[in-house]
């Protein structure tokens, strides 16, 4: 009697009971988890899994567990990489790193034990792919607000010697030009220069001094849009055009808005030397936001690059500052909207804008 309380109290059944609570347990876990054979063939899989991958169970059982995904090779590759880790090791621990269908990057945490039970392996899998995306904006608005607080002092304390300097250069300009014409022109130019990261980042500065209201977005990118034609035109970039006519007006600050369509456009015409069309989108989305989007026929950017846009002082350009996208997405931040981009080397690149219609309460005691 004694015995078998014991037996009931550690929860041990007979074998066919015991072997439903490991199903239980097996199929109600939060993680993936993947039993897999020396062939590398799935041989179950629980619905957490089922649901992480996106392909029903009964296609995944029996077949190799980088089959599914034959189509992109880099998962595969990805997955083999895995594998091997595991071969070799008997156990190991690594982040799967693969693009999905809509391009974005997928983190896939996944620890694997070798032979746990004769010739079936085991995998652990986690979606991190959120927990990255909130660990890399959490990064990149540490650094814009670092950033903000140093451009505060700085700029203002090099703005003031810069006008005298300037002031002075233009005085001495007959003089300098008569004997040293190319020094005056290098001198103006660099000054200018300064000037503009000045002016970034008197932006970042300020970013709690501005005025919201409610706007149309779409008369914004077309004072935008008229305000870089003739740039355009001179590097043979011609703008097409889609607007939602029927936009419902966004709470935001018209000018810094401008200033980001302004540099996103900028670098749109900067990555088309031989010309091409700039696409410019506006739309509605779901849950209350717009989205602008702006695409280019350019020259795309690597998915290394991309995570470092807007990282201060990026720059792949001879005399670029690599400020532009840190202080738009400084001014979208301050939007609590999101800028995301999608590239495709040799093809282009569409930067997303979105902007939510109304800020949270939060925002608008500021
Ligand atoms: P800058 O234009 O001064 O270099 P930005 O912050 O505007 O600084 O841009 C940073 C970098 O991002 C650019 O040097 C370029 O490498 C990359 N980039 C931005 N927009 C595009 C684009 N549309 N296509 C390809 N690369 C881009
Ligand atoms: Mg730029």
């Amino acid at each position: 009697m004694e015995k078998k309380e014991l037996k009931d109290t550690l929860h041990l059944g007979n074998s066919e009971d015991s072997e439903q609570k490991y199903r239980r347990i097996f199929e109600c876990s939060m993680d993936g988890l993947l039993l897999w054979d020396n062939d590398h063939r799935i041989i179950d899989v629980n619905r957490a899994g089922e649901k992480m991958i996106g392909i029903p169970k009964e296609r995944l059982i029996g077949h190799r567990v980088y089959e599914p995904h034959t189509i992109l090779e880099k998962r595969k590759q990805e997955i083999l990489k895995h594998i091997d880790q595991v071969l070799e090791k008997g156990q190991t621990c690594s982040t799967v790193i693969f693009k999905d269908e809509e391009g974005n990057s997928r983190y896939f945490d996944c620890s694997s034990q070798l032979d746990i039970l004769g010739g079936i392996n085991f995998t652990i899998f986690k979606d991190i792919s959120e927990k990255i995306e909130i660990e890399e904006q959490l990064r990149k608005s540490a650094t814009l607000n670092v950033i903000g607080e140093l451009a505060a002092g700085i700029a203002h304390e090099i703005r003031n010697p810069m006008t005298a300097l300037k002031g002075f250069i233009q005085l001495l300009e007959e003089i300098i030009t008569k004997e040293h014409p190319m020094y005056y022109q290098v001198i103006t130019s660099e000054l200018t220069r300064i000037d503009s990261i000045i002016n970034e980042f008197l932006i970042l500065a300020k970013p709690h001094a501005t005025r919201f209201q409610e706007n149309d977005l779409n008369k914004i990118m077309k004072e935008t849009v008229d305000l870089l034609s003739a740039q355009a035109v001179l590097h043979n970039v011609q703008f097409v055009t889609d607007i939602d006519s029927k936009l419902p007006l966004v709470f935001c600050e018209p000018n810094q808005l401008k200033k980001v369509f302004i540099n996103i456009i900028k670098n749109a015409i900067e990555v088309m030397p031989l010309g091409g069309n700039i696409t410019i989108t506006t739309k509605m989305l779901e849950g209350k936001r717009v989205q602008v989007s702006i695409q280019d026929e350019g020259a795309g950017i690597s998915s290394e690059k991309i995570k470092k846009l807007g990282d201060p002082f990026f720059t792949t350009k001879a005399g670029g500052t690599g400020l532009g996208l840190m202080v738009s997405y400084r001014i979208v931040n301050d939007h609590q909207g999101s800028i995301t981009i999608e590239s495709e080397e040799g093809r282009g690149t569409t930067f997303f804008i979105r902007l939510p219609l109304d800020l949270n309460e939060k925002k608008e005691t500021l």
